[in-house]
């Protein structure tokens, strides 16, 4: 389990090689880079306080079980601190409803679309045929972008670039789709004013009444993350979060910030722009990711 994590923290971890008694200049040394490397990779500066802090306290007050070293021990607070705030195991899509209704919210641009289609292609290949209703008036391909991606899928699509009413859209969906297993809402992610948009969401919400409302978040956008997502979970209760773009250089730590603000797990990431890049999301790798 540590493996990784141990590896991604080689340089830190050097300094406690070889050491049967940790002091407290070496333990704060030891959070110094942790923090550092955290910051570095996005995470919103409270939090990395916050984690920080208790990895300390806990690394400095806590004997270390029978058997493993300090320094392991000091690996393991680490871990378990980050698991805290991330779950140590995959969340997992549960269908358990039927028709079971995805709500997808996210800014424009932020890879909503596309990940509705690898979402299709994830639930195909676990049998399912989902069904995909498009809400987004705003963007005039947004229609467009989602009859390509579920024509070639073979995916049943509901929309019509004629009509502006996103919410008579969201009804003429559910009920065409009504004996459906699973139905994808997408959202438009841009309005005039945000206002708006949140309105929009909090419409569409209340007459799909989503089983799972899922929110997209830029991988790359850094600390905005917190803020984002706030302000859509105020329109629905937000089930779960997707984060996207995770490879380019960004390690997504400004992600975590959504996490702490609205407290939904991460459950799956978006690896590029294909229909195949999209992986369960993994809070091990994640954390060795940010810490590395
Ligand atoms: P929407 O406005 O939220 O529906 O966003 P789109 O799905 O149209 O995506 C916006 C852009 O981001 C497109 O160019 C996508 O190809 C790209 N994109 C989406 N997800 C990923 C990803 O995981 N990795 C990369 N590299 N690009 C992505």
């Amino acid at each position: 389990m540590l493996g990784n994590l141990g590896k991604s923290l080689t340089n830190t971890m050097k300094k406690l090689a070889g050491m049967t008694v940790i002091d407290e200049k070496t333990i704060k040394e030891v959070v110094k880079d942790i923090q550092r490397a955290l910051i570095q990779s996005d995470v919103n500066i409270s939090l990395v306080l916050n984690l920080s802090k208790k990895i300390e306290d806990r690394a400095l007050n806590e004997k270390p079980p029978k058997g493993i070293t300090p320094r392991e021990h000091v690996i393991t607070i680490v871990y378990e601190e980050m698991v805290n705030l991330l779950g140590s195991e995959p969340h997992e899509l549960e269908i358990n409803d039927k028709p079971f209704k995805i709500m997808f919210l996210g800014l424009q641009g932020s890879g909503k679309t596309t990940t509705i289609g690898k979402l299709c292609r994830f639930l195909q290949k676990k049998g399912f045929s989902p069904a995909v209703v498009s809400t987004d008036t705003w963007r005039p391909a947004a229609y467009e972008q989602l009859r390509q991606l579920t024509e070639e899928m073979q995916i049943s699509l509901y929309g019509d670039p004629d009509n502006k009413d996103a919410v008579d859209l969201a009804r003429k969906g559910l009920k065409k789709f009504k004996n459906q297993k699973i139905i994808i809402f997408d959202t438009a992610g841009r309005h005039k004013e945000e206002k708006d948009l949140l309105d929009e969401m909090e419409k569409l919400s209340s007459v799909i009444e989503p089983n799972e409302a899922m929110l997209v978040i830029d991988g790359t956008i850094g600390q905005q993350a917190g803020e984002q997502a706030k302000a859509f979970a105020s329109t629905t209760d937000v089930g779960s979060i997707v984060i996207t773009k995770l490879d380019g250089s960004a390690k997504g730590g400004g992600a975590l910030s959504a996490v702490a603000e609205i407290g939904a797990p991460i459950k799956f990431i978006g690896t590029g722009e294909r229909v195949d890049d999209f992986e369960v999301f993994d809070p091990e790798r994640f954390i060795s990711r940010l810490l590395g």
